[in-house]
């Protein structure tokens, strides 16, 4: 199998689809990898290592010729996209939900695709997830950015020059980004809250040494997914928060519904109730945000109280992003590969479920 790894272009995009460790791996399992120029450099993985590793590197353009998978970490762009050769398979994050335009491209020229965020969230598939090992990166991000924008510290430290309180940090959403929020919170020496609307969730809150909040609401979907909560649960989840958020230093919100717009947590009156100088991290912000003054991108201050609209919070960490997202891709192609060929099964769960263009056709 020829496998080309495509340098990044997007706007703060610091992350790439392979590192030198991949290839290695790869090229035991006698498949070659061309690296574009340039490709690692700003994840820290420099051409000489993917050279070192085995891999091939070629100028932009070149490494693409005669390959059968291109790998990328985000979608690529309508120039990237005319670039790509007809008959190979792309694979990336490709945010199939949003990308109709490019995804009827792709099948016009003749190329598959593969979307990372929809690897199954099945025990076999786990390697593979790159949704859980780039929100893992964002929570521990999300965490650190609030601390450094707070006007005081996490933990409780005595001194001579007396004691210090430890900072209340409340994390909502506890899937995979919030509980490496709270476990990090928790390093950090603050004291720890949490809140979910899947009641299964209220353990793992509990074992890592957090409090679990409780609004008596239940909205487990499929999939260990939360679903859309009704009207009064919406509001008994509100006035819950409203009442706890008055009181805390630093809120991460990272509450989710797959396929619909982030749900709107906090609204204005609620970041007002709470006190000057507390932080609102929102990790939802790119899906809509889960605080009513999120702005994707910014950080707002309202009534003394900061709110950060943070947004691809993996690209800011590009060597471990890469390392664990190159962990995922590569996991996959092996599994997609066959005698060293690729050979994807039509009846392989895990392909069907990621499969969003195949023959021409989109299928997302
Ligand atoms: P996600 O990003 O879709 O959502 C983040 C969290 O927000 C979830 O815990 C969700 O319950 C919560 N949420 C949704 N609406 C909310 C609301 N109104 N108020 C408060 N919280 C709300 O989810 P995720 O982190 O990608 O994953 C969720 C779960 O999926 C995991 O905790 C796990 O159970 C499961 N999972 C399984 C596997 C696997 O088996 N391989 C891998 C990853 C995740």
């Amino acid at each position: 199998m020829r496998i080309a790894v495509m340098k990044e272009s997007a706007p703060g995009e610091r992350r790439v689809a392979l590192v030198p460790e991949n290839v290695a791996r790869l090229a035991k399992q006698g498949h070659e990898v061309l690296v574009e120029a340039g490709a690692g450099a700003e994840a820290g993985f420099p051409d000489d290592a993917y050279a070192s590793a085995g891999a091939r590197v070629a100028p932009a353009g070149a490494a693409l010729d005669g390959a059968e998978v291109i790998a990328k970490v985000q979608r690529p762009s309508a120039e990237e996209a005319e670039r790509l050769p007809r008959g190979t398979l792309l694979v990336g994050l490709l945010a199939p939900a949003q990308s109709g335009d490019l995804l009827r491209r792709l099948a016009a020229r003749g190329v598959d695709a593969l979307a990372m965020e929809k690897v199954p969230r099945t025990t076999r598939a786990q390697a593979m997830d790159a949704l859980s090992s780039q929100a893992t990166l964002a929570g521990y991000k999300a965490v650190l950015l609030g601390a450094a924008a707070l006007p005081r510290i996490l933990p409780m430290m005595t001194t001579a020059a007396g004691t210090l309180a430890p900072a209340k940090v409340f994390v909502v959403g506890a899937g995979v980004a919030g509980l490496q929020a709270i476990a990090t919170a928790r390093r950090l020496g603050a004291v720890v809250s949490g809140f979910d609307v899947r009641p299964a969730v209220k353990e793992q809150v509990q074992s890592i040494g957090a409090s679990f909040v409780e609004a008596e609401v239940a909205a487990e979907g499929a999939g260990g997914y939360a679903k859309e909560l009704g009207a009064s649960e919406q509001e008994r989840v509100r006035a819950t928060l409203a009442r706890h958020i008055r009181d805390m230093d630093l809120v991460i919100t990272t509450a989710q519904v797959p396929g619909r717009p982030a749900p709107r947590l906090l609204d204005a009156a609620m970041v007002r109730g709470m006190r000057p100088g507390s932080v609102i991290v929102d990790l939802a912000a790119e899906s809509g945000g889960n605080c009513e003054l999120t702005r994707p991108g910014e950080t707002v201050v309202d009534s003394g109280v900061t709110i950060i609209g943070a947004v691809n919070l993996p690209a800011t960490m590009p060597h471990h992003a890469s390392q664990t997202y190159g962990r995922n891709v590569t996991t996959l192609l092996l599994h997609l590969a066959k005698d060293g060929k690729l050979a994807i099964d039509p009846e392989d769960e895990i392909a069907s479920a990621m499969s969003v263009v195949r023959g021409g056709e989109v299928r997302a």
